[in-house]
């Protein structure tokens, strides 16, 4: 059995359930949608031949025609790979945004690509929006293929992606998760698989700085939510006409930081070689599903769809010194002290102290009751001194019947106060060097929060 051209070997991609970068102890499994394994590498294969077809029975793209499209390169990719096969010229504008390899790949397949600025407004004559309108007005028989518009492109995905889905799970996918550029991906999709289940699930997840979550929310563009970030594909500082807000049933919104550690935790972990909206739309899902975990049940099935393959991304998130630059390796550089307490097994409202006029063996008893190796000492809120295991233990050993002198006679210097927002490598210095405990406090908190090593260990065991 063979095709008759690579276009069909287009769809039919696999789903791979998910064992390792998922919430722990979920009732039902998680399924990746794996759209690497298309032709040109991505989901975006799926609309190139579509949208083709659709403007050939239109009559809009007559043989010898050119075709125009603005895309971040994976829609490219699709196209040039229909147009090789169909014999069209394509002419592509992207922007500064995107990977190298992206375009590299379109230029393989023979076509021509405009780079154009990204942190331009898509009205401003310069952005790829504009550009690729221009040309389309200027060489004649070319045809604007507007993925944001075309309704070709959701259509591909009702025709294609949705029933692959409903055939895969035998019907008994409940939640669809993904990210949203064009919104064709989400939207054709839902359309599908709501017509067969109407109780269907859909989750959206947008990169923090586009403005789709908030105009889910309120349908109102706040152009105050729009600003860069890095996570290619996926967000907008538009509203595409492929996106069917209706569709969606709730929304999740990621950082660059979690999508990028999250991509490579998918390669790593679970074998994934995948690109940067794969792992937004993950690290969106695991959001989301563990919020959502007591709704679960064991008949749940959870679609995770993954857009494309991490070939594209080899000099950005796959590369070290470039996500070090970046501040995208250290994700525990981040943290800060708040992040750090709320992280620890030991959650406790205010801290554990002695007052000064108490004796010694009461603090010792204090310590030993509670299970802990230092204390601080406080009088009327005021932080005076501190005890640890080491002085308690230097000074029995030196006077046993330092036991029924006061506290105050015995104790260190106070442990530092530090502000919650410190972040964990000021706040490392102090713990190494120290009395091996700080206090957190900031003006008008109620209680000091005492914060130790064993806390940070707790905190760098959550994060990877
Ligand atoms: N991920 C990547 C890498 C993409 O290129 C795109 C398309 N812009 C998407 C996700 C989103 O797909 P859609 O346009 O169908 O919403």
């Amino acid at each position: 059995m063979w095709h008759t051209d690579v276009l069909g070997t287009i769809g039919n991609t696999p789903l791979v359930r998910l064992n390792k970068v998922i919430p722990e102890g979920l009732p039902c499994p998680v399924l990746a949608k794996v759209e690497l394994f298309n032709p040109g590498g991505s989901v975006k294969d799926r609309i190139g031949v579509t949208m083709i077809d659709a403007a050939e029975r239109a009559g809009k793209l007559k043989p010898g025609g050119t075709i125009i499209e603005c895309t971040s390169g994976n829609t490219g990719a699709g196209l040039a790979i229909a147009a090789a096969v169909k014999g069209y010229r394509c002419i592509f504008t992207t922007t500064d945004k995107q990977s190298q390899e992206k375009v590299d790949v379109l230029r393989a397949f023979g076509a021509e690509v405009i780079v154009c600025p990204n942190n331009v407004a898509p009205e401003d004559p310069r952005s790829y929006y504009s550009v690729a309108a221009r040309l389309n007005q200027e060489i004649p028989n070319s045809f604007h293929m507007n993925q944001y518009d075309n309704p070709a492109n959701a259509v591909a995905h009702v025709e294609t992606t949705g029933p692959e889905l409903w055939e895969q799970t035998e019907g008994r996918i409940t939640h669809f998760i993904a990210g949203a550029g064009t919104g064709g991906t989400i939207s054709g999709t839902t359309k599908f698989l709501k017509s067969k289940n109407p109780t269907l699930k859909t989750v959206g997840v947008d990169p923090f700085g586009s403005v789709y979550a908030s105009y889910w929310r309120t349908r109102e563009f706040d152009e105050g939510e729009i600003y860069p970030y890095f996570t290619e594909g996926v967000g907008e500082d538009m509203i595409a006409g492929n996106m069917d807000f209706d569709l969606v049933d709730d929304y999740v919104q990621v950082t660059d930081i979690d999508a990028l550690q999250t991509t490579r935790r998918l390669a790593r972990e679970e074998g994934l070689f995948v690109g940067g909206s794969c792992g937004m739309a993950l690290a969106g899902a695991n959001q989301w599903l563990d919020a959502h975990r007591g709704e679960l049940t064991e008949d749940d099935v959870v679609v995770v769809l993954l857009p494309d393959s991490g070939f594209r991304y080899l000099s950005k998130l796959y590369d070290d010194a470039w996500m070090q630059n970046h501040g995208f390796l250290e994700r525990s550089a981040a943290l800060d002290a708040d992040q750090i307490l709320s992280m620890s097994k030991t959650q406790r409202p205010g801290v554990i102290s002695v007052t000064p006029t108490a004796t010694l063996a009461e603090a010792i008893g204090e310590m030993a009751a509670q299970g802990i190796s230092q204390i601080p000492v406080i009088e009327d809120e005021r932080v005076v001194g501190s005890l640890t295991e080491t002085v308690i233990l230097n000074k029995l050993i030196a006077e046993p019947e330092a036991r029924d002198q006061p506290v105050s006679e015995i104790m260190s210097a106070p442990f530092p106060v530090i502000p919650r927002t410190m972040h964990l490598e000021q706040l490392s210095g102090y713990l190494e060097q120290g009395p091996g405990a700080v206090l957190v406090h900031d003006a008008g908190d109620e209680h000091y929060q005492i914060l130790t090593k064993s806390d940070l260990i707790d905190a760098l065991m959550h994060v990877r």
